[in-house]
């Protein structure tokens, strides 16, 4: 994704990229705007423990992207936020591009220090590296790595918020791109970014107009996939069923010039 986002800047497709790069630690997600390519390496790799909404940010703080033209990383809850605000005519989706993360999940910042200490026995601070695998929320600290599943931790009060224990938009298809590690098997699983086309806007970026480094799937034929245990076609059909609730906005709403 980074490298798209850079080839998005060095060409001008987009202004700037509205993205989240760790802060202090790896429970402070931050926002960033970025108009400088050189700048995207911070944004690298996906921070577990960051709920932010950028949406609303984008609303208040750019003007609901007019007069610029934005690129920003998106979860399933913030694509849709993005729809429902454009639908009020608070947002010009026509100057955005969104790039969606899968998501299965994220852990509240402040929970995720106190499971880290009270389940893990592991001081949070000296956490470095986290990461969700195999339905294994894993840890890497000063001295070792330890995996705890996800079910046994949201037995006990932890884990995802609970928000995304149902959430259903885990693929975020009303982003313009949709990208994860769900899709991808065999020597490449865990090494390769499974990106799937879902808007006619992106065309415009010419790597992936050539198809160069991409998997190009047909939407219509899934494969299936294993981790956390459910399949590609099971997440598809979830982010499918809950696309109808949040629908992306007609032609009038994205240009602005309609009520919704
Ligand atoms: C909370 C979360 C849960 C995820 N769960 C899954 C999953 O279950 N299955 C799956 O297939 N993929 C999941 N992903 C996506 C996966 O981890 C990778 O982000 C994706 O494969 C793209 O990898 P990349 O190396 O191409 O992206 P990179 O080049 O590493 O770019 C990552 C992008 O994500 C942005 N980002 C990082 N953290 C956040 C955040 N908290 N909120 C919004 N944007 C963020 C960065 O700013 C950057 O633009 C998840 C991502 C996140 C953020
Ligand atoms: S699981 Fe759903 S609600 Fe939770 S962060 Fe991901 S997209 Fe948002």
């Amino acid at each position: 994704m980074t490298a798209l986002w850079k080839y998005a800047l060095e060409s001008k497709t987009v202004d700037a990229v509205f993205a989240v790069r760790k802060g202090v630690d790896l429970y402070d997600a931050q926002p960033i705007l970025i108009t400088d390519p050189r700048q995207l390496a911070n944004t690298a790799g996906s921070l577990h423990c960051g709920t932010l909404l950028l949406p609303k940010l984008v609303k208040k703080y750019l003007d609901g992207v007019n007069g610029i033209k934005i690129g920003v990383t998106v979860k399933g809850c913030e694509a849709m936020g993005f729809y429902e605000l454009a639908k009020r005519q608070q947002i010009n989706l026509d100057n955005g591009v969104m790039i969606g993360v899968n998501c299965g999940g994220s852990v509240s910042p402040v929970l995720a220090r106190k499971m880290i200490a009270e389940k893990y026995g592991v001081d949070p601070d000296t956490v470095h590296k986290e990461e969700i695998d195999k339905g294994q929320f894993i840890i890497e600290y000063e001295g070792g790595h330890k995996g705890i599943s996800v079910d046994e931790l949201e037995e006990d009060g932890c884990g995802r918020r609970s928000n995304c224990r149902r959430c259903r938009m885990n693929i975020p298809r009303q982003a313009d791109l949709a990208c994860g590690n769900w899709g991808v098997i065999g020597e490449k699983a865990g090494k390769a970014t499974f990106v799937e086309v879902c808007s006619e806007k992106v065309q415009t970026f010419s790597p992936v107009r050539s198809g160069q480094g991409f998997s190009r799937p047909k939407l219509q034929t899934r494969r299936a996939w294993t981790s956390a245990g459910k399949s590609r076609a099971q997440c598809s059909s979830l982010a499918r069923s809950g696309g109808s609730t949040t629908s992306k906005p007609s032609a009038r709403a994205r240009t602005g010039s309609g009520r919704s």
